[in-house]
């Protein structure tokens, strides 16, 4: 359920009617509902129950806005950070640093030294490498760091294959096979302390069954090294649950997962932990567009120019992805059109003999589902600069991201003096 309905004709983020957004921030804009924010963090949580104090950490990379983190900070949420960057957002956001888990491939040693610096609660280690060079850094500066192994169980998520991530061939995480040696191996190591396991096999997982059977490895996986002599005592069970990104579309609830989790890891005797992202954000966002021009296409369906492209919302052009797209002020009237950006790439197409609200020159529409991978994937490709953010609370709505002009990311740029 979100806050993005129609009411008296036209569509409201809770109690703000989009045109009054569109007309005081201008377009296209994110637009993010605090309301749906909320209760898919209460949601997910309530969903958690009946473990033991999971620790819950938003995954930032899928929506970094500082106001949304101190959405989640409010309601007890940490944070799952892939960067020096995203973990700065986090601290910014008001997160405390012991709820802070650090992942990615490629932290950097400037990375791996901030987060000991900042006192962060967890590295999910991604290689053996990795280990002992977070082990070396910590020893010289006399802390210890609290680490779980990330493996790859070689599952099949049976989503997009540039979102799978636990596949033998993804880059992430050890081995599965050779997980139990590592940990054994690190566990020894001084300056880490190694206490858990962590898996994320993808995103946008419309199926529990890939997340079930990796969990089932990890569970194996635990019993192994405790009979090894080690101890484990959290397990880092990632994200990855889907959104309905269709109206009607049915995926698995966060409640069948939460029931799924605990019978999985009944007896595991750790501290659970979860990295949320797409489930918490993504359908409490829209990004709000204005139609340029229709424009006609021989005998086909017109194409629809909307003023947002494929470097505010990359996800039609990167994954192929389906956003429902509606008109502000519907008639109900329908027409039946290819919805595209302005830039000049074919891929800059949201949607291809699309059913939709009819909409003509001027028109306001929304892009529902795109609180989740829209702005903080944007680039400013074609020059375009980075949209405005804005959050919605009642009737009151505040813009949490300045628009970044592209005469601003010009003033970046020089011409030596040995061209002039
Ligand atoms: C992307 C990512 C997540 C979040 O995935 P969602 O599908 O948005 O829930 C969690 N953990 C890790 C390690 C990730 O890379």
């Amino acid at each position: 359920m979100d806050h993005f309905q129609i009411r008296d004709g036209v569509m409201h983020a809770e109690d703000v009617p989009l045109p009054r957004i569109a007309e005081e921030v201008g377009t296209p804009v994110y637009v993010y509902s605090r309301a749906t924010l909320e209760r898919h963090a209460r949601v997910f949580r309530d969903a958690l129950s009946a473990l033991d104090h999971p620790h819950i950490a938003f995954a930032v990379k899928s929506n970094p806005n500082l106001a949304v983190l101190k959405v989640l900070a409010n309601e007890g949420y940490g944070a799952d950070v892939v960067s020096g960057g995203e973990l700065n957002r986090a601290l910014a956001a008001g997160m405390k640093p012991e709820d802070i888990v650090f992942s990615g491939v490629g932290k950097t040693h400037a990375e791996l030294l901030q987060g000991l610096d900042k006192g962060i609660g967890q590295f999910n280690i991604e290689s053996e490498e990795e280990g002992y060079e977070l082990a070396a850094i910590a020893r010289r500066h006399g802390r210890t760091a609290a680490c779980a192994l990330r493996v790859n169980p070689d599952v099949d998520a049976r989503t997009h294959e540039k979102i799978s991530t636990g596949k033998r061939e993804n880059k992430f995480g050890v081995p599965l096979d050779r997980a139990a040696e590592i940990y054994a191996r690190l566990a020894s190591e001084e300056g880490i302390e190694m206490r858990g396991i962590a898996v994320h096999i993808g995103s946008q997982l419309a199926d529990l069954e890939p997340l079930e059977t990796a969990f089932g490895k990890v569970g194996a996986l635990i019993g192994e090294i405790r009979a090894a002599g080690f101890s484990v005592t959290h397990a880092d069970l990632g994200g990855g649950l889907g959104v309905p990104y269709k109206a009607g579309e049915v995926l698995p609830s966060p409640a069948d997962y939460g029931a799924m989790v605990a019978r999985v890891t009944k007896g595991w005797d750790v501290r659970l932990m979860f990295e949320p992202g797409r489930v918490i954000a993504g359908n409490a966002g829209i990004l709000l567009t204005r139609v340029i021009r229709s424009k006609r296409s021989g005998n086909g369906p017109p194409f629809v120019v909307v003023d947002a492209a494929m470097n505010d919302l990359a996800r039609p052009a990167m994954y192929g992805a389906w956003h429902d797209f509606e008109a502000v002020e519907p008639t109900g009237e329908r027409m039946t059109a290819h919805i595209v950006g302005p830039i000049c790439e074919t891929g800059d197409t949201f949607a291809m003999d699309r059913e939709c609200d009819a909409l003509g020159a001027g028109d306001l529409a929304v892009f529902r589902t795109a609180g989740a991978y829209g702005a903080t994937m944007a680039s400013s490709y074609n020059s375009r600069g980075f949209i405005a953010e804005v959050l919605v609370d009642g009737d009151k709505f505040a813009v949490v991201a300045d628009r970044i002009a592209a005469s601003a990311i010009m003033d970046a740029e020089r011409v030596p003096e040995w061209l002039l």
